[in-house]
């Protein structure tokens, strides 16, 4: 049976199906930058004042004669007396023959003759302070955002400040969620007492939301016609398909073969870890992919999280370290997920729960702690939940 670390890998092969869309700027978060963006003019694009304050010319002397206020919005001043100093506010254009911005909390103003002056209560003045000088950060021409960047809201102020409102970028389709099985009813209804209210499908819907994926949920009978005919459905008009429960040894577990008769290729079926050891994923020659959760709430939160999520996302690997109270000797074929709550900044302990049916106990961990089979580490490395 494949490890984790193996399934980790195998993900990073299969090719995330994106699509090409030209979109208003507020709606690229998380997408993919499919150009390269140039700066149109140099960044900053004068010499910015970077203080509230007063530019000198003179940085040798140590009091200076005003000759006005230049505010940010408002065109380039020019200093004409060599010992003269000009007011200035944040974002203002440098005064022509000013070389050096002294801020507000070291300057002393008072009045000589009618005039108004200034002084410096700070001995050290140096040339270039609080400038932040044309070009310095990126020049005209230059690549300001590289094609095959992620998107974040920083990345979007960048695209801004170059004049794109809209960009071309590579994101998800919608992606349809479906939950399996005959026991299940919606979460309006009343369950007869064998039943139980279906969660799965709505914690990943939610999940997908939150990373900017729309969805939309069906749910199927444990019945092979109705699973293969709405499969198809749903396979051509969208690019991934998310299931949950019938995936594992039941007798109507159908899921494994009826993806095989739609033309899926299972990358894996089956994992050495716990929970979710029957998780099956595979794609399609047209790009499509499956990702098949087995059904127990905390198998499908589990696998969907460190597995599908990771791949969307590109995340090469698990995060850092913690060492955890509470282990539990680590077991012997299988690598194993562990709830961890945390008690202090770099520690964490074991939460105790009823099994991958136990949503209740669930409900308090804060991450996963990945324990390798035969491991006796204290030490593990973990996935935020
Ligand atoms: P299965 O993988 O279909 O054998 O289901 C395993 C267990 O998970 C069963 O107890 C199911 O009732 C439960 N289960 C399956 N799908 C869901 C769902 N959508 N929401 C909540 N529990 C589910
Ligand atoms: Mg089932």
């Amino acid at each position: 049976m494949l490890k984790p670390q193996e399934a980790f890998q195998i993900l990073q092969e299969i090719p995330v199906p994106r699509q090409k869309v030209h979109l208003p700027l507020i709606h690229c978060l998380g997408g993919i930058l499919m150009e390269d963006l140039l700066a149109d003019r140099d960044f900053p694009p004068f010499d910015r004042v970077m203080m509230d304050g007063i530019a000198i010319g003179n940085i040798h002397i140590k009091e200076w004669a005003l000759e006005g206020i230049a505010f940010a919005g408002e065109t380039q001043k020019s200093l004409s007396n060599p010992d003269g100093a000009w007011e200035i506010m944040t974002g203002s254009p440098l005064p022509k023959n000013c070389v050096a911005v002294l801020k507000i909390e070291d300057l002393y103003f008072f009045e000589k003759e009618g005039k108004k002056w200034v002084s410096s209560k700070n001995d050290s003045i140096e040339k270039g302070s609080f400038i932040h000088t044309q070009g310095s950060d990126i020049q005209q021409g230059q690549i300001i955002l590289k094609k095959g960047t992620r998107l974040k809201a920083n990345h979007i102020a960048i695209a801004a400040s170059v004049g794109y409102s809209r960009l071309w970028v590579e994101e998800l389709g919608e992606i349809h969620v479906f939950s399996t099985g005959d026991e299940l009813v919606s979460i309006e209804e009343t369950p007869l007492d064998h039943q139980i209210r279906s969660s799965n499908s709505i914690m990943m819907q939610s999940a997908l939301q939150h990373v900017g994926i729309t969805s939309k949920h069906h749910h199927l009978p444990d019945d092979p016609t109705i699973i293969l005919q709405s499969l198809k459905t749903s396979l051509s008009t969208v690019d991934i398909l998310l299931l949950s429960g019938g995936v594992s040894a039941g007798k109507k577990d159908y899921i494994p073969g009826i993806l095989k008769d739609l033309g899926f290729e299972a990358k894996f079926h089956k994992i050495a870890q716990k929970p979710g050891k029957p998780l099956w994923v595979g794609n399609r020659e047209d790009g499509k992919v499956i990702f098949a959760f087995p059904g127990n709430p905390i198998s499908t939160l589990v696998c969907f999280s460190i597995y599908f999520l990771s791949w969307i996302q590109d995340q090469k690997t698990p995060f850092p370290q913690v060492k955890i109270e509470g282990l539990q000797a680590p077991l012997a074929n299988l690598d194993h997920w562990i709830p961890i709550q945390w008690t202090s900044e770099h520690r964490a302990k074991v939460l105790q729960h009823n099994g991958s049916g136990d949503l209740v106990h669930w409900q308090h961990a804060d991450a996963l702690a990945w324990q390798k089979a035969n491991d006796p580490n204290d030490e593990l490395t973990y996935f935020p939940l």
